[in-house]
């Protein structure tokens, strides 16, 4: 088999120097300054994510510990010793992947070897990759050369997890961290290449992409590669998203709108199930997407609008927005958490095939369903408040247009201080995004002590609620309006 085609953009844009690396400022500054002063140490350990540019870093800083002609902090990259690192044909940086070599052997190999002075460079620098998956023998080995290390050697440990290399290791390493890349950083940096690269990208389509990446650009680069093949030189949002397997939005609001209306069909209610499962989708990453979309309308209905933290481009939440602050947020809750039930259920239950999964799924949405159509315990309330102003009309002091405009405007504030009611409290106060009736609401606050005052029944009923748990199933089911 070849190799694959889509190694080419991340090894093309390899960086070369420290500057060209996308983020990792704080490992960056560090090295080049210790470049400059002359006081590169001689052990580095690199902790971070894949792809994040570990290697990268340390293969920069071999280059640069070693070039006849540095530029300040960077390597040349033109002189005789910096042109064979490039070309890995250099005889004084070894690097290994101590996950293809982690037995004693090769480290006693290696210890043996680190004697004898560089060939033609300073310094030997040895760059150990996935150093956490060396033995523990074969760590100790490595310990006492990194105890007494000849002055000719530097080590640079690169590793993904921290927690699997021991502490002696550690305590003579300076250790740096690689932190995965932001979304929005990816994104700029696909978009820096597409124009190099002469390809027409929707910005939207580079954001799927960086997703796609998970914060490492080199992942991000490979990725961008198999979507300039699937779409040739128009990457576009939408074919990024198929090739991605990002269900559309579309989907996840429409069965959102289907669930929360109680005089949907039954059998429309597994029409989104339907589509995936005759498109051979993955139904149990259809949950997971599913879930993770609540948890965006769930955090938008409060007012976030970070693309990067939310996980979705800003052109999607702007699309949202609207539906979202329709929605309930308990209600949104409650889908949530009977459909993250549903995912223990499949895992216990080993389903085998799609079709076992689509029975689950189609089962508890009807039951969600049902369930939603059940009054909700603040629903119950703005109708207890109502009928006891409709009681109170009688009162002296004030009409009940009064009364009647006072409770409509503040529905859910007297609720809110309820034990019970933790999902109104969840609706923001400081919500940008709240429907209009806001501002009325604050100015309001005061009424509703009046109200109390006049309205004996209200107060008494109310005690009663606030105090109790009620249990949504065993309130009957309402009529229509
Ligand atoms: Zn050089």
């Amino acid at each position: 088999m070849t190799r694959p085609a889509h190694l080419v953009l991340a090894r093309k844009y390899r960086p070369l120097k420290f500057a060209e690396v996308v983020e990792q400022a704080t490992a960056v500054r560090a090295l080049q300054n210790a470049a400059l002063e002359d006081r590169i140490g001689s052990a580095y350990l690199f902790f971070g994510p894949r792809g994040v540019g570990k290697t990268t870093i340390a293969r920069i800083l071999a280059r640069r510990i070693n070039c006849t002609n540095p530029q300040q902090g960077e390597p040349c990259n033109q002189c005789e010793s910096c042109k064979s690192i490039i070309d890995g044909r250099s005889l004084d940086v070894i690097e290994i992947d101590a996950a293809s070599n982690r037995r004693i052997e090769d480290v006693r190999e290696l210890r043996e070897n680190v004697k004898f002075q560089p060939m033609n460079s300073k310094r030997k620098v040895y760059i150990i990759d996935e150093v956490h998956m060396l033995t523990t023998e074969s760590f100790n080995a490595l310990l006492k050369t990194l105890e007494e290390p000849p002055e000719h050697a530097a080590f640079v440990l690169a590793t993904t997890e921290l927690n699997k290399v021991p502490e002696t290791i550690l305590s003579r390493c300076q250790v740096f961290t690689f932190r995965k890349v932001p979304l929005h950083r990816v994104q700029e940096y696909l978009a820096e290449i597409c124009r190099k690269e002469n390809i027409e990208a929707e910005s939207d389509a580079l954001f799927w992409i960086a997703r796609k990446g998970d914060g490492s650009v080199r992942d991000s680069l490979s990725f961008l590669e198999q979507a300039i093949s699937f779409c040739g030189n128009k990457v576009t949002a939408e074919k990024v998203r198929e090739l991605a397997g990002v269900y559309p939005l579309e989907l996840f609001l429409e069965l959102t709108g289907l669930l929360l209306d109680p005089s949907t069909p039954s059998q429309e209610l597994a029409t989104p199930v339907m589509e995936i499962f005759d498109q051979g989708g993955d139904l149990n990453r259809f949950i997971w997407d599913y879930l993770d979309h609540l948890r965006i309308l769930r955090y938008i209905r409060s007012g976030v609008e970070d693309s990067d933290f939310l996980g979705i481009p800003g052109s999607q939440i702007q699309n949202i927005k609207s539906k979202a602050l329709e929605f309930d947020p308990s209600r949104i809750s409650l889908i949530f958490d009977e459909i993250h039930g549903l995912l223990t259920t499949a895992f216990f239950l080993k389903l085998r095939n799609s079709y076992e999964s689509r029975i689950l799924i189609e089962m508890e949405l009807l039951k969600i369903h049902d369930r939603l159509k059940k009054p909700s315990v603040s629903g119950l309330l703005s109708k207890i408040q109502k009928l006891s102003v409709s009681l109170a009309g009688q009162d002296p002091k004030r009409s009940s247009e009064e009364l009647l405009a006072d409770l409509d405007n503040a529905p859910d504030e007297k609720v809110a201080s309820g034990p019970n009611s933790s999902a109104q409290q969840q609706r923001p106060a400081a919500n940008p995004g709240n429907p209009p009736a806001q501002p009325e609401k604050q100015s309001h606050t005061t009424s509703p002590g009046q109200g109390n005052d006049s309205i004996p029944i209200e107060n008494e009923l109310q005690k009663q609620f606030l105090g109790t748990m009620v249990d949504p199933d065993s309130v009957p089911n309402e009529p229509d309006e």
